[in-house]
């Protein structure tokens, strides 16, 4: 009888590439679904689109009556690409984004229906949100939530839908999405860096961080996907026995791309620029079916909201093309794991790019102004920046000799090492001399524009300084970069409003600006150094030169989520306006949730499978077997041993891996039972980690041998081989 994996893996050998034709060129679709400011220029009465380009560019308010005609604009738009609903778009806690869809449809009377929507339906909506992970800050009895519109990121149109993007706040004015402590953080590092700025450049009155992810994936035909519950409901394969072949070739790197695969990213790409994210690079990456695309890079808020858009159109066009997408870090063991680059960078309304070597001394000194409050940002908060990437899924990667290490250092190249040693190395006591001065602005000075190390980059380190940005390394493929760059930008901030306060003292005291500001910079690389390093982050020896430097190492997420609880924490993102206090409790108290749910899950499925899929396929085989035994004997009589050694030999060993599976099976079983009985999420979280989650690998290893073992026709999960190397 043919097995669920047989036949899909009959299906799979009969698939075709899908392609699909499209009406037009690339570029003339490119925004063609979003609400952008030439649409908003064409539907606006004058008025209405001055007030609504000032409350995008600088957060004020819209009255009552333009927020009615903008309204009115979006819905007489979004009706001309044929949609029929609306929607508040929003991402709530949980992690993925959440919508409740309302028609525009309403009836006036008998037989009488208008399409309408108004302003407080646009700026405010209160969706029965009760189920939503809110840590604690609403009781179900004020389970009131609501979303309000975020104008700065603008609202488009999928299938035939109007999504306006907005926040997601409790009633009492919590946060309880990604995107509030986002939009603050960013306006928090806007403001930091422009008081920074003003010591170069009193023309720069608006900063924006700017965000380009990688977003790496796997795909599998959407059969073998349905063969495999493992991977339905956790998004990786929790057992499966390595392929002969994996990714030692390296020859899918780069590798010409599959047709169906292509077909599928045609079609992906073409409805991303539709609306409006500017996805230009796709390729294949190190193992086999993984992939990567990459837009060009956008402000900071719009590009998270892009990434979001294109996971979810992602897995809506893979179902088309018979795939399954999977965005979760570690899908197969054995072969390299997925990330999320977050590329990321300051530029200023007068159109510098903050990070990017100038053209003179000045603007050498302003680079090295904001290269140096990075590092010294990143050395102060790395036990943060390690937070803010840390979930179930990406502990299989951090740290796993194919991903940046759990251990936050920044990478900046030889060339810059050595401008940042030989600034360090001419500290000088008291005043600088006028020869000092100018040597230091000679020194700085001569950093060429293009910095050609990038070119030898270290692909190891988590945080690595790439020419004109900083590469972020350790987000994971699944994460809503939110998380991160609400982090990053929030601690840059910090640091850039201390690094003005102590300038001014400086200048208070007698200095010049620059001299204060050189003062400044010299103690920062000075009090920085540890943070920084150039070698191998793969390698062994990091991890004890890192212990002996005194760097953190947090191997797994339970203890990575700790820092949330230190005072000094919780009173950068208060003093910053980011996150209350309270909105940080109930974040952590989420996040050990998460942590736990994932590894419940995971635990339960791998029972399921143990129990229900790899036992009886087992016993199948060793009946089979026993009968052939039996039947030499018949043939062979008392000398049958000897005719039947291989069997015999065999069967012991499937028994043993047999009886070591199910008991270790059973012994998780009984420690998650324990666990489940601890109240506090952060011990029962810490519990999963070390008693629960120990166990996957040892029954993991005995599945694997069975699968080895067992006839492959009676086997009942879909190989590493097939789901990896089939199209
Ligand atoms: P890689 O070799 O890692 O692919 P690239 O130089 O091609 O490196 O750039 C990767 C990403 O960095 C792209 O998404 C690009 O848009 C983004 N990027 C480039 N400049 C900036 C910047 N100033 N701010 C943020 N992201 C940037
Ligand atoms: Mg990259």
């Amino acid at each position: 009888m043919a097995t669920v994996r047989h036949q899909a893996y009959n299906d799979v050998l009969h698939r075709t590439p899908k392609h699909v034709e499209f009406p037009k060129k690339i570029s003339e679709v490119f925004g063609e679904n979003v609400f952008h400011q030439e649409v908003m220029r064409e539907y606006l009465p004058e008025n209405a689109y001055k007030s609504m380009m000032e409350c995008i560019q600088n957060g004020t308010r819209l009255d009552r009556e333009i927020a009615d005609q903008v309204a009115s604009a979006m819905k007489d738009w979004a009706l001309t690409k044929g949609a029929t609903h609306y929607t508040h778009w929003f991402q709530p806690l949980s992690g993925t984004t959440a919508e409740k869809h309302d028609a525009f449809f309403k009836p006036v009377g008998p037989g009488r229906a208008i399409e309408r929507f108004s302003g407080d339906l646009l700026v405010q909506q209160e969706p029965d949100a009760s189920s939503f992970p809110n840590g604690g800050i609403r009781n179900t009895f004020e389970a009131r939530g609501y979303t309000a519109w975020d104008p700065s990121s603008p609202a488009f149109v999928i299938g035939k839908t109007l999504c306006i993007p907005t926040i997601f706040i409790s009633y009492t004015g919590e946060s309880l999405d990604f995107k509030m402590p986002l939009l603050k953080a960013l306006a928090a590092i806007d403001h930091a860096a422009v008081d920074v700025c003003q010591y170069f450049d009193k023309n720069v009155t608006k900063v924006i961080a700017t965000l380009g992810w990688e977003q790496e994936y796997f795909l599998i035909d959407k059969a073998l996907y349905n063969a495999r519950p493992d991977i339905m409901m956790t998004g990786r394969a929790l057992v499966g026995s390595a392929p002969a072949k994996g990714q030692q070739l390296e020859d899918h790197y780069f590798g010409s791309i599959p047709e169906r695969v292509t077909a599928f990213m045609r079609e992906f790409e073409y409805e991303s620029v539709r609306l409006g994210i500017p996805v230009t690079t796709r390729h294949n990456e190190v193992a086999p079916n993984q992939f990567e695309c990459a837009p060009i890079f956008e402000e900071c808020n719009l590009a998270n909201d892009h990434n979001l858009l294109l996971m979810d159109l992602m897995e809506k066009i893979a179902i088309k093309h018979d795939f399954r997408i999977l965005l979760h870090e570690k899908p197969f063991s054995g072969v390299n794991g997925s990330g999320k680059h977050n590329n990321w960078s300051l530029s200023t309304n007068t159109g510098i790019n903050l990070l990017a070597p100038g053209k003179n001394p000045k603007s050498n000194l302003q680079f090295l102004t904001f290269f140096v409050n990075t590092i010294k940002a990143i050395h102060d908060n790395a036990d943060l920046l390690r937070a803010s990437i840390a979930s179930a899924s990406n502990d299989h990667r951090l740290g796993a000799n194919e991903a940046p290490p759990a251990i936050i250092s920044v990478f900046l190249g030889s060339y810059l090492s050595s401008v940042l040693d030989s600034l360090e190395e001419n500290i000088k006591k008291g005043k600088m001399t006028p020869e000092e001065k100018t040597a230091l602005k000679l020194g700085i000075g001569k950093i060429p524009e293009i910095i050609f190390d990038n070119t030898d980059r270290n692909r190891t380190s988590p945080f690595a300084f790439t020419g004109n940005k900083f590469e972020f390394r350790a987000v994971g493929s699944s994460a809503n970069c939110s998380k991160a760059m609400t982090i990053l930008n929030s601690i840059i901030a910090n640091q850039l409003i201390l690094f003005k306060k102590n300038v001014d003292a400086r200048i208070e005291k007698g200095d010049s600006k620059d001299e204060a500001i050189f003062k400044e910079i010299q103690q920062m690389i000075k009090d920085s150094k540890k943070i920084r390093f150039e070698g191998n982050g793969y390698g062994e020896e990091w991890v004890k030169e890192a212990e002996k430097r005194g760097l953190s190492n947090f191997k797994d997420t339970p203890s990575a989520l700790k820092v949330w609880s230190k005072k000094e924490a919780v009173k950068l993102f208060e003093d910053l306006n980011v996150l209350t206090k309270r909105e940080i409790e109930a974040r952590q108290e989420i996040e050990y949730e998460n942590y736990v749910y994932k590894l419940q899950i995971e635990a339960r499925i791998l029972e399921d499978l143990v129990q229900n899929k790899i036992i009886p396929s087992v016993i199948e085989y060793q009946n089979k077997l026993i009968e052939n035994v039996k039947g030499l004997k018949d043939v062979f009589g008392d000398n049958f041993e000897k005719a039947a050694d291989a069997q015999i030999k065999l069967l012991q060993k499937i028994s043993l891996h047999l009886n070591k599976m199910k008991g270790y099976c059973d012994e998780m079983l009984l420690q998650r039972k324990i666990a489940n009985k601890i109240e506090h999420m952060d011990e029962r979280a810490a519990a999963y980690c070390e008693k629960v989650k120990s166990y996957f690998d040892d029954i993991r290893y005995h599945a694997d041998k069975l699968e080895l073992l067992v006839a492959d026709e009676l086997w009942p999960l879909p190989k590493f081989r097939e789901m990896l190397f089939t199209r």
